[in-house]
C-alpha cells in the first residue's frame, strides 16, 4: 500500500517542474492522478511516461488541458477526472507564472497576467474542487503552491509576490470556509527550485538589466539558503505527498516552508 493509495488527485501545472514531480510522486505512492496543464502536448507526454511507471502500484493516470483562469475549463478538468476515477480527493493548485519587471515599469498587463494565473487560478481551482467534494459528501484536501515570495516582497517581482501573498490569504480563508465540509486547505512554500521557470526568470532579469550573466540572479538570490544549495523538484515531493496523505488530516490553513531555510517565519 502506498501513502496515498486509491486517492483521486488533480495536479495543475503538471507538464514540467514542481507540478510534474508532485504528480509523479503521487503515482509512485499509489494515487490516481490527472496531470493537467495549459500545454497539452507536453502534459500528455508526461502522463504517458507515468502510466508506464504506474504498473504494479494499481495507480491510474490521465491528463487534460486546462487554463486555470477559465472556470469552465476547470469544471471540465474535474468532470474528466471524476468520470475516470469516480471522485476527487485531492486538488493541487500548482500552476503558476512569473515575468520579472522593475517595479517602476510594471504594467497592468503584467499584473493581470500574473495575478490571473497565480491568484484567480488558485481561487477558481479551490472553489470548483470544493464544489465537487461537497457534492460527493466525502470531504477532501486542497493544496496550494505558495512561495518564499508569499512571505517577503522581493525586488523586480512585485506582482508575483502579491500573487503569492494572495495564495496564503486564499488558503487561510478557504480553510475557514470549508472546514464545515471536512475539506482541509493547506499550502507549501518552495524557495529557489531549479525548474524551467527559474531558467526563464534568469533570462528575464538579464533582459531588464538586473543581472549581467546567466546564473547570476539565481546565485545571488539563493546565497542565503541555510541548506547551502537550491532545491530540485524532488526536494519538494516528500512534503506534497504528505499534504495529500491521511498523515496531514489534522492540519488546515497552514503553509509549510520548504526553502532550505531561506526565509525564516
Ligand atoms: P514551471 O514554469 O516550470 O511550470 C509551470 C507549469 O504551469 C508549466 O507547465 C505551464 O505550462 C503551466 N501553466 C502556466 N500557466 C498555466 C495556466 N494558465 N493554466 C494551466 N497551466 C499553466 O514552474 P515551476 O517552477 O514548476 O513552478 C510551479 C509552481 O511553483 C508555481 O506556482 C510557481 O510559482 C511555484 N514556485 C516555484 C519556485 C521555483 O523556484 N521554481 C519557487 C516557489 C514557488
Amino acid at each position: 500500500m502506498g501513502r496515498v493509495s486509491g486517492r483521486s488527485c488533480i495536479v495543475t501545472g503538471a507538464a514540467q517542474g514542481i507540478g510534474r514531480a508532485i504528480g509523479e510522486a503521487l503515482v509512485q505512492e499509489g494515487a490516481d492522478v490527472c496531470f493537467a496543464d495549459i500545454n497539452v502536448d507536453k502534459v500528455a507526454e508526461i502522463a504517458d511516461l507515468n502510466r508506464g511507471k504506474a504498473n504494479g502500484t494499481g495507480a491510474k493516470v490521465t491528463y487534460t488541458q486546462v487554463d486555470v483562469t477559465d472556470r469552465s475549463a476547470v469544471k471540465d478538468m474535474i468532470a474528466h477526472t471524476v468520470s475516470l476515477f469516480g471522485k476527487l480527493d485531492v486538488k493541487f493548485n500548482n500552476a503558476g507564472v512569473n515575468k520579472p519587471m522593475n517595479f517602476l515599469d510594471v504594467t497592468e498587463s503584467n499584473w493581470n497576467f500574473i495575478m490571473g494565473v497565480n491568484g484567480l487560478g488558485c481561487m477558481i481551482g479551490t472553489q470548483e474542487a470544493a464544489h465537487q467534494m461537497i457534492a460527493q459528501g466525502t470531504g477532501g484536501k486542497i493544496v496550494n503552491t505558495a512561495s518564499i515570495a508569499s512571505r517577503q516582497g522581493f525586488d523586480n517581482v512585485a506582482p508575483y509576490c502579491a500573487s503569492k501573498f494572495a495564495v496564503v490569504a486564499l488558503t487561510q480563508s478557504a480553510a475557514r470556509d470549508l472546514a464545515k465540509h471536512n475539506i482541509t486547505v493547506n499550502g507549501f512554500a518552495p524557495g529557489v527550485v531549479a525548474t524551467e521557470m527559474w531558467e526563464q526568470v534568469d533570462k528575464d532579469l538579464m533582459d531588464i538589466g538586473a543581472a549581467q550573466r546567466p546564473g547570476q540572479a539565481m546565485e545571488e538570490f539563493s546565497s542565503e539558503i541555510l541548506r547551502g544549495r537550491v532545491a530540485t523538484p524532488a526536494d519538494i515531493t516528500g512534503t506534497t505527498t504528505y499534504l495529500a496523505a491521511p498523515d496531514s488530516d489534522y492540519m488546515t490553513g497552514q503553509i509549510v516552508m520548504i526553502d532550505g531555510g531561506m526565509v525564516l517565519v
